[in-house]
């Protein structure tokens, strides 16, 4: 199928990408890679009045990763994100998450900030902003405002963006020295789209979880934090019983739905494992027992 008529704008930066969403009104959608809007258009599930093309938006293309935090914009594709060293610094577990994302041409189309718009439930990108408790910059014609990503993610396809308002950048702290990360996902082939996924930042400290982030897509309508269990690891030692304990309790309510890749039941007990496999390499990463090729007894494994 071809997409229905729309009416096509280019814009050169922010303010007029805006500018253009508050004169088009509810009817127009911002495009930015169009690797899932053109999709939806050919295949008739959208049909905007207008495309706001922010592509080649000047002051939307930024990676900044001053005070160690990192800030992406709008127009900054995927590919540029992933290869840039002072974003893999910042937050690596971003970083590795978008190298899960489709392939390579895809991602040198698709943003970092369309994937996180899009709010796909399975989709990795917003799995790893919610762990990594980025800020989501919503902006309008007449200023913008910060949403914390726990209260971005509304339900499949739906965030707390208004009609007016386009997600102009996202920003996310740096986690301390003696954090390891983990980003592990199930998908029935290395090409295809992720059953479930699960992200993980560990931050250890005299032996003991100081500070945990887990949270989990592909079972539910939205990704989701472990935010009791996170709780409940914060002032342990990491044993494999701990670590174990920690993913069954994490997906012990889930109520996953059912699609052509898995059962709701399925997809439940393949987030327990991926939940516990990111735990556990994040902690090892946090203890260093890859880099120093040990195990020093602190270790899940
Ligand atoms: C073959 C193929 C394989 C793929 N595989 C995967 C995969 O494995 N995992 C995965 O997660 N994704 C996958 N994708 C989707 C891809 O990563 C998209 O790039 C991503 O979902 C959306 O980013 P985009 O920049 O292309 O956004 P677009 O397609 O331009 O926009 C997507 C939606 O978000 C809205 N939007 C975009 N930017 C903004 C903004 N700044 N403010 C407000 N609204 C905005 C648009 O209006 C639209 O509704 C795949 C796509 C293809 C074609």
């Amino acid at each position: 199928m071809k997409a229905p008529p729309f009416g096509y704008r280019r814009v050169d930066s922010a303010a007029e990408a805006v500018e253009s969403l508050r004169e088009f009104g509810d009817e127009a959608r911002i495009l930015a890679g169009g690797q899932s809007l053109l999709p939806m258009l050919n295949i008739r599930l959208a049909s905007p009045s207008h495309l706001i093309d922010i592509g080649r938006a000047g002051d939307l293309r930024h990676i900044n990763t001053d005070n160690g935090s990192l800030v992406v914009g709008a127009a900054a594709t995927q590919w540029s994100v992933e290869n840039d060293s002072g974003a893999g610094g910042s937050a690596p577990l971003l970083t590795e998450a978008i190298g899960r994302a489709g392939q390579v041409p895809i991602r040198h189309r698709g943003t970092v900030v369309g994937s996180i718009a899009h709010a796909d439930p399975s989709a990795e990108i917003p799995c790893a902003a919610l762990a990594q408790g980025a800020t989501m910059v919503a902006a309008t014609s007449t200023g913008e405002r910060a949403v914390p990503a726990d209260e971005f993610f509304q339900g499949p396809y739906m965030t707390a963006l208004a009609d007016d308002e386009m997600l102009r950048e996202i920003r996310i702290e740096r986690w301390p020295d003696g954090t390891g990360h983990a980003f592990e996902e199930f998908s029935h082939s290395h090409e295809s789209w992720p059953v479930v996924t699960a992200a993980a930042l560990v931050h250890l400290d005299q032996g003991s979880i100081q500070r945990v982030a887990i949270a989990m897509s592909g079972v539910a309508g939205r990704p989701l934090r472990a935010t009791a269990v996170e709780q409940e690891l914060t002032g342990q030692a990491p044993t494999s019983e701990l670590v174990a304990d920690a993913a069954q309790s994490a997906t012990a309510d889930l109520e996953p739905f059912s699609d052509v890749f898995g059962s709701g039941t399925y997809r439940k007990r393949v987030a327990g494992s991926v939940v516990r496999r990111a735990l556990t390499t994040a902690i090892d990463r946090a203890a260093g027992d890859r880099a120093a090729g040990t195990n020093n007894g602190g270790s899940a494994r």
